[in-house]
C-alpha cells in the first residue's frame, strides 16, 4: 500500500474548541474500554445476534464515509491506491492493522475479490476479555466497515465473510470480499446489514405511532417553515393563536426570513385556507400603478385603464392580502388603505361606489416604521391601525440549531429540482454554517445550498468549500478560527505549497533568497516597498539582500 502521509495530513486536531477531524468528518477520539463497556452492555440488553446487526451497521456507515474521501484525497491516483485509503484509514484510526492477502477489481466491469489479514482487532482483543474464547467470528464492526467502504468505492454491493478470527483461537483474522451476486450465500450474509432488526422494527413502530397521532391532530400545515429553536417556536405559536382569529398581523425581520412564508402559512392555518392567498410587494409596484393595482379602477379611470378591473384587495375576497415592504407604499396610498382597513371597504380608482371586502390583512417590513413615522414617511394612524399584533421574525443567527434540519431540508428540494444526487453535508460544512452570521438570512443559505449542490460532485459530500464562495485561484479553504469566524484558512494552500516544493527540492535558504529577490523586482528596486510586502523593515531587507549578493 502506498505511503498515508496524505491521510496522516487529513486528520486535524482541535482540541481548543473540543473537536477532532478528519477532513470534513468529526472524528471522536475514544478509549477502547468505553466501547468495551458499550458492547458488553448491548450483549446483554439485547443479545448477541441484535448486537452483531447493530454494530455491522455502524461499521458499515463508518466505512461509507471514508470512501468518499477515497478519490478526493487522491485523485490522480492508481485505482489500487485510491482504493488503499480504506484500509489505511482502518489502521489509522486504530480499528486493526491490514494486510492486503490478494486483491483485484475493476469498477467498470463490476468485479471484486479481497483477501485481507487482519491483526490485533479491537473487537477480538476486548471481546475475547469479556467473553471468552469464540467459536464464531466477532470482528463486526470491522466486517461491516469493509463491506460500506467497497460497496461506496465500487458503486455496488461488495459482501465480506470473515473466514478465521482470531477470537476462535487463530493466529489472526482474514476476511475474503465478493460481489453480492458471487456469494451462494448472499441473502443470508446482507440480513445483517438489512433494516429489519428488531430495534428498527421498533423505530417504525414508534414513527407509526407518531404519525397516527399526527393524523389525529387538526392539520398544521408548516409547508416550508422548518425549526425548533426557541425563537423559532415562539413566532410560530403567535402565528398559531393569531390564525384563530381574524387580526390585523403584522411581521418585522430582517431582509431574507421569510416574511412571506410565515404569512402563507398563517393563511393555512387559518378559517381562510380555502380561500385566495394575495400576496403584494409594495416596492416592486410603480408608485403610478399601486392604487390601482391594490384598490381597482374602472375603465377610463386613467390613461391606459382600458376595461374595469378589480384590485388585489377584491381578488382576495374572504382570504389574505399580505402586504410585503409596506414601509414603501406611497402617503396618498396608505391613506385609502387606512380607509379600507378601518371600514372593510374599497373604492375603485374612478368610481364613486365602495364595494365591501372581507379580507384579513397581514403586513411585513424589514424597516423600521417608528423612525418612517418620524421622518413623515409613514402615517402614524396606519401604523397604529395596523401594528395591533407584531410578531418578530428572528434572524437565522439566532436560530442557530434549525439551520441543519433548514439545509437538509433544502439540500433535498434542491436534489430533486436540478435531479442531482449527493451524499449529503460534512459535518465540516454543518459546522462552519452554524457560526456564520448570515446577513441574508434563510434566503442566503437557501442560494448557498443550491450552489453548493451544483459545484459539488454527484454522490460526494458537499463541503465546506463548495458552499461558501470561493476566492481567485483556486477552492477555498475556510475554517473557523479560534473566535468563532469563518476565515479562509492557508493550511491546505500550505499543504500543496509544501508538496510542490519538496517536488523541485527547494531548501528553506533557496525559497527565502527567491522571495526577497520577487519582491524587489516586483517592487521596481524600490526597497522600502519590498520591505513591506514582506512584512519586514527596510534594515532588514537591505542585511538579507547583502547576505545573497554575498553568496
Ligand atoms: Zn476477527
Amino acid at each position: 500500500m502506498p505511503a498515508d502521509a496524505d491521510l496522516r495530513r487529513l486528520v486535524h486536531f482541535s482540541a481548543g474548541d473540543g473537536r477532532i477531524w478528519l477532513a470534513g468528518h468529526r472524528m471522536v477520539l475514544l478509549h477502547a474500554e468505553a466501547l468495551s463497556a458499550f458492547r458488553r452492555e448491548l450483549m446483554q440488553t439485547i443479545g448477541p445476534l441484535q448486537t452483531r446487526r447493530v454494530l455491522k451497521r455502524a461499521g458499515y456507515a463508518a466505512g461509507q464515509r471514508d470512501a468518499a474521501l477515497a478519490r478526493q484525497v487522491r485523485p490522480n491516483a492508481s485505482s489500487w491506491d485510491q482504493f488503499s485509503v480504506g484500509p489505511q484509514l482502518h489502521m489509522l484510526e486504530g480499528a486493526v492493522q491490514v494486510t492486503p492477502d490478494e486483491c483485484h477489481f475493476d469498477v467498470e466491469a463490476g468485479t471484486y475479490h479481497g483477501r485481507f489479514r487482519w491483526d490485533h482487532s479491537w473487537e477480538v482483543e476486548t471481546h475475547v476479555r469479556t467473553f471468552g474464547p469464540q467459536s464464531e467470528p466477532v470482528c463486526w464492526m470491522l466486517l461491516g466497515y469493509a463491506s460500506g467502504y467497497t460497496t461506496a468505492f465500487m458503486g455496488q454491493q461488495i459482501l465480506y465473510k470473515e473466514v478465521q478470527c482470531a477470537a476462535c483461537g487463530h493466529d489472526h483474522c482474514m476476511i475474503e470480499g465478493r460481489p453480492a451476486k458471487d456469494w451462494p450465500d448472499a441473502e443470508q450474509i446482507k440480513e445483517d446489514y438489512e433494516e429489519d432488526s428488531m430495534l428498527v422494527r421498533m423505530e417504525d413502530l414508534q414513527a407509526e405511532i407518531d404519525s397516527l397521532r399526527t393524523s389525529l391532530q387538526p392539520s398544521d400545515d408548516l409547508g416550508e417553515l422548518i425549526g425548533r429553536s426557541k425563537s423559532f417556536l415562539h413566532a410560530i405559536d403567535l402565528i398559531r393563536k393569531a390564525a384563530a382569529t381574524q387580526v390585523t398581523v403584522m411581521l418585522t425581520g430582517e431582509t431574507g426570513v421569510g416574511k412571506e412564508r410565515f404569512a402563507r402559512t398563517l393563511h393555512k392555518m387559518s378559517t381562510r385556507a380555502d380561500k385566495p392567498f394575495v400576496a403584494v410587494n409594495c416596492a416592486a409596484l410603480p408608485h403610478e400603478l399601486i392604487e390601482s393595482e391594490l384598490f381597482g379602477a374602472e375603465k377610463g379611470a386613467y390613461t391606459g385603464a382600458g376595461s374595469a378591473r378589480p384590485g388585489r384587495f377584491e381578488r382576495a375576497d374572504g382570504g389574505t392580502l399580505f402586504l410585503d415592504e409596506l414601509g414603501e407604499l406611497p402617503l396618498a396610498a396608505q391613506a385609502k388603505l387606512l380607509r379600507v382597513l378601518q371600514n372593510g371597504e374599497v373604492e375603485r380608482l374612478g368610481s364613486t361606489a365602495y364595494r365591501k371586502v372581507d379580507v384579513r390583512v397581514v403586513a411585513a417590513t424589514n424597516v423600521d416604521l417608528e423612525a418612517a413615522v418620524a421622518a413623515g414617511r409613514f402615517r402614524r394612524d396606519l401604523m397604529y391601525r395596523l401594528n395591533v399584533y407584531p410578531i418578530a421574525i428572528p434572524p437565522l443567527r439566532e436560530r442557530v440549531e434549525d439551520i441543519e434540519p433548514l439545509a437538509h431540508h433544502l439540500l433535498n428540494k434542491f436534489m430533486a429540482q436540478h435531479n442531482k444526487r449527493v451524499a449529503g453535508l460534512t459535518d465540516k460544512a454543518l459546522d462552519a454554517m452554524r457560526r456564520y452570521p448570515w446577513p441574508g438570512n434563510v434566503r442566503e443559505l437557501e442560494n448557498l445550498i443550491e450552489r453548493g449542490l451544483i459545484v459539488s460532485s454527484a454522490g460526494q459530500m458537499v463541503d465546506v468549500g463548495d458552499l461558501f464562495a470561493m476566492p481567485a485561484g483556486g477552492p477555498a479553504a475556510v475554517t473557523v478560527s479560534e473566535n468563532g469566524q469563518l476565515e479562509q484558512s492557508l493550511p491546505s494552500d500550505m499543504d500543496s505549497l509544501f508538496d510542490d516544493l519538496q517536488r523541485r527540492g527547494i531548501s528553506l535558504d533557496a525559497l527565502e533568497d527567491c522571495l526577497i529577490r520577487e519582491a524587489v523586482s516586483r517592487a521596481g528596486g524600490n526597497l522600502s516597498a519590498a520591505a513591506r510586502s514582506l512584512g519586514m523593515t527596510r534594515p532588514q531587507l537591505s542585511y538579507r539582500l547583502q547576505k545573497i549578493n554575498g553568496k
